[in-house]
């Protein structure tokens, strides 16, 4: 099943993308984070298809902006954080908890990952991770209402997935994160060829999403730190890079 499922990243805003989750092509599609809903639109039509369900990663509104207007189109089921403030969810989610989207046959399970927002989670299917602000590739989510010692055990919990998991998250953040990457880890040889490989894909317009893990914990310093204490101070120092 997982092999033939169609995942696209729909782009939105600046570097925001849209994940689209299709069981096979032209098949209704389950959105990841809708931030607007016209890219989503756009694509359905294009695709000639429906939505078949959503998921929401956390409350922000460039995950969140589209739900209500899709909502108004699609009469679907919305997976997302037990979070009340997030209009539109009709099926709340804790850590642990399996459910099976509408329109995929592929199960799911949830991973609380609070650090970026208090409310975040992440959606675990085999093989696939859609992390939202969690973990991005070559860096993390900036902290904004979480603490570090918070954070630093979503990404361990991240960390220990399956080495092959495909990374999904929600922004073209990669180039700017190895530029950072390459400072805090001048020695790392991994980071130079990514960016060499993010340089050339960028060139030719091409998303470098999705990562896998293993591919992260060679390049990506946040998930390297050893402790919170570490990943406070590495968090820090990227917020003023
Ligand atoms: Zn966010």
């Amino acid at each position: 099943m997982t092999s033939v499922m169609k995942i696209t990243p729909l782009p939105a805003f600046d570097d925001n993308y849209i994940w689209a989750i299709q069981p096979t092509e032209h098949a209704p599609a389950v959105i990841v984070d809708p931030g607007d809903e016209a890219p989503v639109l756009r694509w359905l039509d294009e695709q000639q298809t429906e939505l078949a369900s959503i998921l929401i990663t956390h409350h922000h509104w460039d995950h969140t902006d589209g739900l209500l207007p899709l909502l108004n189109q699609f009469d679907v089921p919305v997976y997302g954080p037990d979070n009340p403030k997030i209009e539109g969810i009709s099926t709340p989610l804790r850590e642990g908890e399996r459910f099976t989207p509408a329109g995929l046959g592929e199960e799911f399970q949830v991973l609380e990952t609070p650090g970026h927002t208090l409310d975040h989670i992440s959606f675990y299917s085999k093989g696939m991770l859609f992390c939202g602000d969690t973990l991005f590739s070559a860096g993390c989510g900036r902290m904004f209402e979480g603490n570090a010692p918070q954070f630093f055990k979503s990404l361990r919990k991240l960390a220990e997935l399956p080495a092959a998991t495909r990374i999904y998250c929600t922004h073209e953040y990669t180039a700017a994160n190895l530029r950072f990457a390459a400072a805090a880890e001048p020695e790392n040889t991994a980071i130079r060829e990514a960016q060499q490989e993010v340089k050339a894909l960028r060139e030719d317009q091409q998303p470098t999403l999705p990562s896998t893990l293993a591919r992260e914990l060679q390049i990506n310093p946040f998930l390297r730190t050893k402790s919170a204490d570490e990943f406070a101070r590495l968090r820090k120092w990227k917020d003023e890079f």
